[in-house]
């Protein structure tokens, strides 16, 4: 039967002090393994927090709480789990200040995802936003269509900066809203201003023709561009 406050135990759940060594080995690992996990994820997974407030939530909470009730894990060993990972997370926080790369990698840059009312589709494609999601933010800001906006750019921290068109200066735009974005156009009409779903080219075709091409991203799948003021 196992005493209760055997120091041994308590302090170093039996184990000899050079096990403080593998914990060391231990905290680089599960670092190293949580930051790649975390950046493979996608920015979008860990909106508002960062890569590293994550790690050190994930690893600390962890530490704090093991020791609290199991009677194999020790007090020294779980203090020594808080001092590596900070020791590790002011490491990184150092590196990341002196290197850009190393900040880019970890951190991102802000992405372009609209310049002047249509999509950046190059740079659009390699983010893992779901453009379903991105709408919805771009409809809480009472956007109803791209031609309200003049820029939007995706943080690093996940959210969008958006900048809008004066009134006056809106112009033909693809529409966000559900309905009149999914009333796709199978016949287009002379002069009627069409806007591309995929990429928000606007385009007023010269005769009155079943499909044509878009010239900026090489599809068929047109709505009605409105260029309506944004309300509100
Ligand atoms: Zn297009």
């Amino acid at each position: 039967m196992k005493e209760i406050f055997e120091p041994a135990r308590l302090f170093m759940n039996n184990l000899p002090y050079t096990f403080l060594l593998e914990v060391l080995f231990r905290c680089i690992v599960i670092f190293l393994v949580l930051v790649i996990v975390l950046k493979l994820a996608g920015r979008r997974g860990i909106k508002q927090l960062s890569i590293f407030e994550l790690v050190i939530i994930l690893t600390l909470g962890s530490a704090a709480g093991d020791p609290l009730f199991y009677e194999d894990v020790g007090l020294l060993p779980a203090i020594c789990v808080f001092i590596f990972i900070i020791i590790l997370y002011r490491t990184t926080t150092y590196l990341i200040s002196k290197s850009k790369r190393i900040e880019h990698w970890l951190e991102g840059k802000p992405v372009y995802l609209i310049e002047d009312g249509e999509f950046v589709i190059h740079k659009f494609k390699k983010e893992f936003m779901a453009i379903d999601e991105f709408f919805a933010e771009l409809r809480l800001r009472n956007i109803s269509h791209l031609g309200q906006v003049d820029t939007a750019i995706l943080e690093t921290t996940g959210e969008i900066s958006v900048f809008y068109l004066e009134d006056d200066k809106v112009k033909y735009g693809l529409p966000i809203l559900p309905k009149p974005f999914n009333d796709k156009q199978t016949e287009l009409n002379m002069d009627i201003f069409y806007a591309c779903r995929f990429c928000g080219n606007i385009k007023k075709p010269q005769k009155s023709q079943k499909q044509f091409t878009c010239d900026k991203c090489g599809r068929e799948d047109w709505v009605k561009a409105i260029n309506e003021k944004r309300l509100g």
